[in-house]
C-alpha cells in the first residue's frame, strides 16, 4: 500500500479534492480526487463488483480500462468471508489482488432491499442470516467495524434506508435516524487516517427534509458526501430536484457522491447539476442481458437485425472487444447470453462506454464546452429532438437548453 499524504484542512481525512476547472454555465466541476491508492478524474462512474469482484471481470481487465476506483459490497463480504478472515487476508484490496481504491457501502441498504424480514429498529437493522436464518443486528458499530476490517479508501455510514416511493412520517423518522446513526458511526470508526467516512443524505422526495439533513451533516467534519435513497423508481422529476436541492446545500469543496445512479443520460444531467461520483450496476447488468452501450443510445445485440452486422459495436470504442480484437456485432449476435465469453465482451465493452463518457465529460468541463458536450450527447440520442422533458427541465435549471443551437 502507498502511503499517503494529508493535503486538506479536515482532520478526518485520507482524501484531497483539487477542482480543476468549473463549468462557466452548469453547476459541474472538473476535478482531481486523491485517495490512498490511486488519483481519480471527476466526474467518475465506479463499477460495483459484488463479491469481491466484478461479474465476468478480471480486476487486471478493470485496471486496463483505466478504472482507478471499483465498489464491494459490505454485505456480501461481510458475511461471507467475513471479517476476520478479511482481516487475515491483510483487506479486501489484498483479497481480491485490486491496488487501486475500493468504496464499500455499509450493507443496509442491501439488506433491506434483499431480506424480506430486514426490522429498523433504533440499535440497527434486524435481519435473518441467509446462511443459518439466525437472526443478526447490523447496528452503526458493527457496519463500521466490518467496513474496517475490509479497509475500503472510501467506507458509508449505515443509513435508514426508505424507499422513494415512501412517504409521511417514516421519512422524516428515517432521516433523523440516519444523521443520529452518523455520529455512532464517525465515534466507531478506527481508521480515518487512512479510510474515508462519508455521511448520506436522506430525507425521501420531501425537500424540506432533505435540506435539513443536508444541513445537518455538513456540520460534521468528514470527507464527503453521498446523496442517498433516489433512484429507486420515483418519478425523474422528483429525482432531479433531490439532487439539485442537495448539492446547493452541500459544500463546494468536497466530493459529491450520487448513490446508485448510472444510465448515461442520468450521469449527464447529474453532472450537470454538481456531482463528482456515481455508481450503478446497470451497465454490466445490462451486458448480462445482451445490450451494450453506444453513443446512440442502446444496441440489443439479440436482435436479429445483428446476424448479418459484421461492425464491431462501435467503430469509435477504444475498448478490446471493438479495437484489438475486433468482434462483430454479428459474433457476438450468435453468442449472446449463451456463452459467459459474450457477456465478458459486453461488460468490458460497457465499462469502457461509461470510463469514457466521464472522461469526456471531465474534459470539455475543463475546456468549458460542457454546455455543447450535454446538447451533442442528447442529440445523438434523440435525432429528433424528442427529449424526454425531466432532461429539459433538469438542464434549463442549470441554463442549458436542449433544442437551443
Ligand atoms: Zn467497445
Amino acid at each position: 500500500m502507498t502511503s499517503f499524504t494529508k493535503e486538506t484542512s479536515s482532520k478526518c481525512s485520507a482524501l484531497a479534492l483539487k477542482i480543476i476547472a468549473e463549468c462557466s454555465t452548469t453547476k459541474a466541476r472538473a476535478c482531481q480526487l486523491t485517495l490512498p491508492h490511486a488519483s481519480v478524474l471527476t466526474p467518475v462512474f465506479m463499477p460495483v463488483g459484488t463479491q469481491g469482484t466484478l461479474k465476468g471481470l478480471l480486476p487486471e481487465q478493470l485496471k486496463r480500462l483505466g478504472c482507478n476506483i471499483m465498489l464491494g459490497n459490505t454485505y456480501h463480504l461481510g458475511n461471507r468471508p467475513g471479517p476476520e478472515l478479511m482481516k487475515k487476508a491483510g483487506g479486501l484490496h489484498e483479497f481480491m489482488s485490486w491496488d487501486r481504491n475500493l468504496l464499500t457501502d455499509s450493507g443496509g441498504f442491501q439488506m433491506v432491499s434483499l431480506l424480506k424480514l430486514a426490522k429498523i429498529t433504533e440499535e440497527g437493522v434486524e435481519f435473518q442470516s441467509p446462511h443459518d436464518e439466525t437472526m443478526m443486528l447490523l447496528t452503526p458499530e458493527r457496519s463500521i467495524e466490518i467496513q474496517n476490517a475490509l479497509g475500503a479508501d472510501i467506507i458509508m455510514q449505515l443509513d435508514d434506508v426508505v424507499s422513494s416511493l415512501v412517504s409521511g412520517p417514516r421519512v422524516e423518522e428515517a432521516m433523523h435516524r440516519t444523521v443520529r446513526w452518523l455520529d455512532r458511526c464517525l465515534k466507531a470508526h478506527s481508521r480515518p487516517h487512512d479510510q474515508n467516512l462519508f455521511p448520506i443524505v436522506q430525507g425521501g422526495l420531501n425537500a424540506n427534509l432533505r435540506r435539513q439533513c443536508a444541513e445537518e451533516l455538513v456540520k460534521r467534519d468528514v470527507p464527503g458526501f453521498a446523496i442517498g435513497g433516489l433512484s429507486g423508481g420515483e418519478e425523474k422529476h422528483a429525482f432531479w430536484k433531490m439532487v439539485t436541492l442537495s448539492t446547493d446545500v452541500l459544500p463546494k469543496e468536497k466530493p459529491r457522491y450520487l448513490m446508485g445512479v448510472g444510465f448515461p443520460e442520468d450521469l449527464v444531467v447529474c453532472a450537470a447539476l454538481g456531482c463528482d461520483m456515481f455508481d450503478c450496476v446497470f451497465p454490466t447488468r445490462t451486458a448480462r442481458f445482451g445490450t451494450a452501450l453506444v453513443p446512440t443510445g442502446q444496441l440489443n445485440l439479440k436482435n436479429n437485425k445483428f446476424a448479418t452486422d459484421f461492425r464491431p459495436i462501435d467503430e469509435n470504442c477504444p475498448c478490446s472487444t471493438c479495437k484489438e480484437y475486433k468482434y462483430t456485432r454479428a459474433y457476438l449476435h450468435t453468442i449472446v447470453t449463451y456463452e459467459s465469453v459474450a457477456c465478458q465482451l459486453l461488460t468490458i465493452h460497457n465499462i469502457a462506454y461509461q470510463l469514457n463518457l466521464m472522461l469526456s465529460i471531465h474534459e470539455s468541463i475543463k475546456q468549458d464546452k460542457f454546455p455543447e458536450f450535454i446538447k451533442d450527447f442528447f442529440k445523438k440520442i434523440y435525432p429528433e429532438e424528442n427529449y424526454p422533458k425531466w432532461a429539459e427541465e433538469s438542464l434549463s435549471s442549470v441554463n442549458v437548453h436542449l433544442r437551443e443551437c
